[in-house]
């Protein structure tokens, strides 16, 4: 496996493979992996030739006092486990290598990124965008794998590359959770004990509401009120509770087979999130 660090050394991997006439799949990841990382690897190796997972905790995502500064970080464990999968490439710039002092342009998406994480964490998305066209750019991907966990990441960056035409096809693999149901997130390493108890909240409300579908329960801010006191019950501080249209992401008047039911929820000062489309 090569490690590459800066954009030049990746662009010119990359233009190696593709005059070969190999197709690249792309992984962008903060690190900290974990089974969800390594299922988009392997998502990505069925799509193309090469793989290259992008590790790059991007600080232009995090808002003021967000954990930037305490996001979990192992770059030599990470290497280990993309060895071990098959990643042909790993790669791993330096914030300075990203961003020059002076960047002055970004990508904004309008419309999806101002709903749910997009409404509690302002610029957020711009920050998601403004990287990811910039790993494209990088990596120049024929298909690149994101995962459900972030649904509306996911909706986000498909919009981004539909409205700005990039050449990548974009896969959305399905969410890894531990066995009690507990998302897989790098962040849930930061849990105490009793915080990871009360994380089980997510999924417990999740499973409210597929029920409360399976029911015949159609007022949907019925069952999001619901939601929010399971929340509540199990040690959480809520975030949002949303229930919505898959695609736009507005709000849904009705719980029906197919709308997202996305939760973002803190236990202590981690903030976790969560979502399942009935
Ligand atoms: P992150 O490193 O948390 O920014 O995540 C990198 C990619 O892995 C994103 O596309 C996430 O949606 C995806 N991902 C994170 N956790 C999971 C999970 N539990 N299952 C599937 N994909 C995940």
């Amino acid at each position: 496996m090569k490690i590459i660090t800066t954009p030049r050394d990746m662009q010119a991997w990359s233009r190696q493979r593709l005059a070969a006439g190999e197709r690249i799949a792309c992984v962008p990841t903060m690190g900290y992996l974990h089974e969800g990382h390594l299922s988009l690897v392997r998502r990505a190796r069925a799509a193309a030739d090469r793989v290259v997972l992008t590790l790059f905790v991007n600080p232009t995502q995090f808002g003021p006092g967000e954990d930037y500064a305490v996001y979990p970080r192992d770059p030599a464990r990470d290497q280990a486990l993309c060895e071990a999968e098959g990643v042909d490439v790993l790669f791993m710039p330096a914030a300075a290598d990203m961003y020059a002092p002076d960047a002055s342009t970004a990508v904004v998406e309008e419309a999806l990124s101002r709903r749910l994480c997009g409404a509690s964490r302002p610029g957020h998305f711009r920050g998601v965008c403004t990287v990811v066209a910039k790993l494209f750019n990088c990596v120049r991907p024929d298909v690149a794998v994101f995962g459900q966990k972030d649904a509306q990441q996911a909706l986000v960056i498909r919009r981004m590359v539909r409205d700005l035409d990039f050449p990548v096809e974009i896969v959305v693999a399905p969410i890894v959770r531990e066995p009690d149901g507990l998302a897989k997130s790098s962040r849930n390493v930061r849990l105490s004990p009793a915080e990871r108890a009360a994380a089980l909240g997510l999924s417990r409300a999740l499973g409210l509401a597929r029920e409360a579908l399976a029911r015949g329960e159609r007022d949907a801010d019925a069952v999001r009120r619901r939601l929010e006191r399971e929340l509540a019950a199990s040690g959480l501080r809520t975030d949002y509770v949303e229930i919505v249209d898959t695609r736009t992401l507005e709000p849904a008047p009705l719980l029906a087979p197919g709308v997202l039911v996305a939760l973002a929820a803190f236990a202590g000062r981690t903030r976790l999130i969560d979502n399942c489309e009935l």
